[in-house]
């Protein structure tokens, strides 16, 4: 009887051990299954991000290039059998719109970028994706196997090379095709709208790029990436469509973090029933909206440019493999929204000096582009584009003028010939005695020579260009000197900071007026 008694005991037990012996193991191997595929999933990314400098498409190394710069990237892809190129349509001036069809997968995506003639990013990226996509024996054979046989990606590079040719948001025409899916008075617009219909994309990217001077959220960070699940309503419905745009905006958010925490922001989803990515996301193509925004210390957006290789090639990845439905759509609301204007340059507590009383300021500084010789080139023209309490509002770069009191800087008494004469002269020295300005001789012509600014960190003054006159304030040219004292201690020259107790030459961004 005991021994019986024993016997049941100790097998009961050793069921039990068993038990919790299986358990355990299917326990470790869940977790080890969900772990190894987290591990996959976030690999790809980083390996993307590592490996774009190999596929750099070499010769577009800035955003002022023209159609005429990627015609021969198209050109010399013709009779690759990788891809299918097609000319679709031309813009109002005449040049041919192409698209470049790669892959043979179920799920279409479109993407097109450059609508806005300014707006360059993702045109970039995309000819580094072409590069990648040829790419071999580098450990992504599979992926890419994978994307190109599970989706046909259709891409149109540069929508609007008339736009681009002057380095301009709008048309040739004059409008805004991003307003125009509806009425279609472009042929650009008619070109999209008809490669929507007639392809039916699962999905599409409407790639753009935005001022680099929107913050993510109330932050002082500027948003460097920003998305749209676009609304096709005004009600922000969300249907099967918009949701899966929800969870692939999710999906690229987490990836960018990583890169650049705390700078991705989301635009407001208002219903813009003008806008293409608004209508196509009605026609019933899940559309997401990529707008590049600002980094600081990368100007030409070059990393930015990289930003997108990854987000946009991960995000096919997501498509193709189906794993965009595993992100949660609610998070697409945790992204911040674009805030605030954040200035290049803001100037705090400086005291203002104006008809025998003082009071403090602080001034909110843009340095603006502005192109010449055909819109390949750009200089900066700074101005003062806010003036008073700007304690809600961050600067790029900051400058505290505590105890420092903001005045108009002198014009030089001697007269050069021309601009070469001028950078001969000691800057430092000038602007520690409080001069900004000098000026240059009636028959010095700089225009003519296509001269709009120098590298030397002084306010050139054409002949016959009146100083600014009064208290440096709102709407004028940022060139100012901050004083404590009698003493200078920094120069602003259109819209750049001199530290006079830590000068550094030949490095300025002056500018003849
Ligand atoms: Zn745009």
């Amino acid at each position: 009887m005991l021994r019986k008694f024993l016997y049941i005991a100790i097998t009961k037990r050793l069921c039990m051990i068993m038990r919790i012996f299986i358990s355990q193991l299917f326990f470790f191997l869940i977790t080890l299954t969900t772990v190894t595929s987290q591990a996959q999933s976030e690999e790809l990314p980083n390996r993307l991000f590592k490996v774009h400098d190999t596929y750099r498409e070499t010769t577009l190394t800035q955003r002022r290039f023209k159609q005429k710069d990627i015609l021969p990237l198209i050109a010399k892809r013709q009779g690759n059998p990788l891809y299918k190129i097609e000319t679709v349509g031309e813009s109002f001036e005449g040049r041919t719109l192409q698209m470049i069809k790669v892959g043979n997968g179920k799920k279409k995506v479109l993407l097109w970028t450059q609508m806005h003639g300014d707006e360059p990013t993702a045109t970039m990226a995309s000819f580094d994706i072409f590069n990648f996509l040829e790419g071999k024996n580098d450990g992504f054979d599979d992926f890419r196997k994978e994307l190109l046989e599970n989706t046909t990606l259709y891409f149109v590079p540069m929508l609007n090379p008339d736009g681009a040719e002057r380095y301009q948001r709008r048309t040739m025409q004059g409008v805004d095709m991003n307003r125009d899916a509806a009425s279609r008075q472009t042929p650009e617009a008619v070109v999209l709208k008809g490669l929507v219909d007639k392809l039916k994309p699962d999905y599409g990217f409407n790639l753009h790029d935005q001022s680099p001077r929107y913050s993510a959220g109330r932050s002082a960070k500027v948003a460097t990436i920003s998305f749209l699940a676009t609304s096709y309503d005004y009600e922000l419905n969300i249907n099967p469509v918009r949701e899966r745009s929800m969870q692939l905006i999710v999906g690229m958010n987490k990836i960018l973090q990583k890169y650049i925490p705390g700078q991705v922001a989301r635009y407001s989803d208002d219903h813009e029933p003008r806008g293409f990515g608004d209508n196509v996301q009605k026609w019933g193509t899940t559309l997401v909206l990529i707008e590049s925004g600002g980094y600081v210390g990368d100007p030409e957006k070059q990393y930015i440019r990289k930003l997108n290789f990854m987000a946009i090639l991960s995000a096919l990845d997501k498509i193709a493999d189906n794993s965009l439905t595993k992100e949660k759509r609610d998070d697409y609301y945790k992204i911040p929204e674009n805030g605030r204007w954040v200035y290049d340059l803001v100037v705090r507590n400086a005291t203002v000096k104006q008809s025998g009383k003082s009071f403090l300021a602080d001034l909110g500084i843009n340095r603006n582009e502005v192109s010449y010789s055909n819109a390949t080139k750009f200089f900066y023209y700074s101005k003062i584009e806010d003036f008073g309490d700007l304690h809600p509002q961050f600067g790029s770069q900051e400058i505290d003028a505590t105890g420092l009191t903001i005045e108009k800087g002198k014009v030089y008494p001697t007269t050069y010939k021309n601009v070469s004469e001028v950078s001969k002269l000691n800057a430092l020295s000038l602007l520690k005695q409080g001069y900004t300005y000098v000026r240059l001789t009636p028959d010095s012509n700089t225009r003519a020579l296509g001269l709009y600014f120098t590298t030397t960190p002084l306010h050139v003054l054409r002949s016959g260009q009146a100083a600014p006159s009064g208290t440096p304030g709102l709407g004028n040219t940022a060139t100012f000197i901050l004083k404590k004292g009698a003493v200078v201690k920094y120069a602003v020259i259109n819209g750049f900071v001199y530290d006079l107790d830590n000068f550094a030459t030949g490095e300025g961004n002056g500018i003849i007026e």
